[in-house]
């Protein structure tokens, strides 16, 4: 039993190897002078990190899922040849063989039914006889791991039919949580949501401001020398928006709005620094001449 087990992973990782070359020869078509910088073969897994200045666009991604899984159904034959260092040079292009190797190296190739070569690397594991023994293969996922090298994970055979079942499940429980019958309806439903989404937010937005706009021009206020207004609001409002609007609604005013958490905004007439009167009260604070805005403790005792 243990054999039959032993033998298994043996040949997810011959799958995994196999479809690691065809990736490398699919992505030296994409990056002509790419080389690879690393990679990780596991049971029908496999990880490829490779030198490139950028990641590969969804459509590049898509070509060589294509490609690779078009090489697997046409079931190509894959060599292995032990030869001299000479003659692999002589026989196939050197450009392949940058690296020095020992006397005998082993060349693995992957051939069309006209001889054509799809693949050639030296290389010392083994691999599957044809290509259609991987079964097929989809790319998972890709990362850049440093500036120039990016990373390509992907899986061959049984993990593509589990990957395909993953994702299944996760369209399954978004198509319940949207109330729709099926995932092609997807790409509408969530325009439709985001749009309501974007709708509700404007409207929010435009009840907000009209509540600070409110606020701001009827409220109760003190005022302390050279301060004309002093407010106190609630603190759940934003922020911003109150800046904004009280912008507005006291141009030619030296206006104090805070709130009972310390937050506060100071605003001053055009020829007064706002800086200059926050740090003649004494509190803490950011911004320009015009306003600044903080948070200080002292803003809650400084004009009782
Ligand atoms: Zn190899």
């Amino acid at each position: 039993m243990k054999l039959v087990v032993e033998q298994c992973q043996r040949y997810a990782k011959m799958r995994a190897h196999t479809a690691t070359h065809l990736l490398h020869s699919e992505l030296a078509k994409i990056f002509k002078t790419t080389k690879q910088a690393g990679s990780l073969v596991d049971e029908d897994y496999l990880r490829f990190d490779f030198n490139a200045d950028r990641l590969l666009s969804p459509e590049e991604i898509h070509d060589i899922e294509k490609n690779i899984n078009q090489i697997i159904y046409d079931a190509y034959v894959v060599e292995v040849k032990e030869t001299s260092y000479d003659d692999a040079i002589k026989l196939w292009a050197k450009a392949f063989f940058e690296d020095k190797y020992g006397d005998v190296v082993r060349v693995v190739r992957v051939f069309t039914h006209d001889n054509e070569i799809v693949s050639i690397e030296l290389c010392g594991w083994t691999h599957v006889l044809n290509t259609k023994d991987i079964g097929c293969f989809a790319i998972i996922w890709q990362e850049a791991v440093a500036s120039w090298v990016k990373r390509i994970t992907a899986v061959v055979w049984p993990k593509v039919g589990l990957r395909i079942h993953e994702i299944q499940g996760i369209l399954d429980v978004t198509v319940e949580k949207l109330w729709i019958k099926t995932y092609t309806q997807l790409a509408d439903k969530l325009d439709k949501t985001l749009k309501e989404y974007d709708d509700m937010k404007a409207n929010l937005e435009s009840l907000e401001t009209n509540m600070i706009k409110q606020i701001l021009t009827w409220s109760d206020f003190s005022s302390w020398k050279d301060l004309d207004k002093i407010f106190l609001i609630p603190s759940a409002l934003n922020f911003k928006n109150i800046a904004f609007q009280a912008k507005i609604i006291f141009e030619h005013q030296n206006v104090l709005i805070y709130t009972a958490e310390w937050w506060f905004i100071l605003l001053t007439k055009k020829w007064i620094s706002a800086k200059e009167f926050a740090a003649k009260l004494g509190i803490k604070w950011w911004g320009t001449d015009l306003m600044v805005q903080g948070r200080d403790e002292s803003v809650l005792w400084l004009f009782k």
